[in-house]
């Protein structure tokens, strides 16, 4: 039977993205490649358990809720991820994924939205970054930088623009929890008048650094 090991599934307000602020349903799969050094949830690299497609999909109905994130970890490292969107799709979810750019994203279903998070030099995984997925993306999309410091920012903007990223899709940047100050960041695109969104992790502000919120 398809399974997915499955860190937790709860129900929140979205913190992150264009969505930031609606009810969602999340999906934390269990597992990740990286290692981040802001990492915020690093219980999801080994801890969950087994459950097949019915038995989540069961769960994220329990919620009454249509909008489904799928997060991590990384959860393109499960390869039965891709079929699992696209039942989810097929149900009339409206999903979106946050992946790290680490992985390949060519075989996302087109009704999933997409959030990439281009690897910053700050989270020392800047190396993993796969320029080949940006062909990928779809208008609906969302290409996400965390910024953690002024180099962060400085070597974000020339990436912007170098790989021609505002064409693409939406790019958003945001402060690293209690490493980048907001305003100093809103002050950096403002001066540079960057084609860019500055946005902040809303569920931070509402719960702090809490688990399963
Ligand atoms: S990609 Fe995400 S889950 Fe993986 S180490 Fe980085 S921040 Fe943590």
């Amino acid at each position: 039977m398809d399974n997915l090991i499955i860190n937790e599934i709860f129900y929140s307000i979205q913190g992150e993205s264009l969505n930031t602020g609606h009810p969602t349903v999340f999906v934390r799969l269990t597992g990740c490649p990286l290692r981040c050094v802001y990492c915020d949830t690093e219980y999801a690299f080994h801890d969950g358990k087994p459950m097949d497609f019915n038995t989540i999909i069961e769960k994220i109905n329990s919620f009454n809720c249509k909008k489904v994130m799928i997060t991590g970890g990384e959860p393109l490292a499960q390869k039965n991820i891709i079929n699992f969107l696209k039942i989810l799709c097929n149900n009339s979810f409206l999903v979106s994924i946050e992946t790290s750019n680490a992985l390949d994203i060519s075989k996302i279903d087109k009704r999933v939205t997409t959030i990439l998070d281009i690897k910053t030099p700050g989270s020392g995984e800047s190396d993993k970054n796969l320029p080949n997925n940006y062909q990928y993306l779809k208008s609906i999309d969302q290409i996400k930088f965390v910024i953690c410091n002024q180099e962060d920012y400085n070597w974000s903007k020339k990436y912007i623009y170098s790989h021609n990223l505002f064409n693409i899709c939406e790019v958003l940047l945001s402060p690293c929890y209690e490493k980048m100050d907001l305003k100093l960041l809103a002050e950096n695109i403002l001066k540079d008048s960057l084609p860019a969104r500055l946005q902040i992790q809303l569920h931070k502000f509402i719960w702090g650094d809490q688990r399963g919120k």
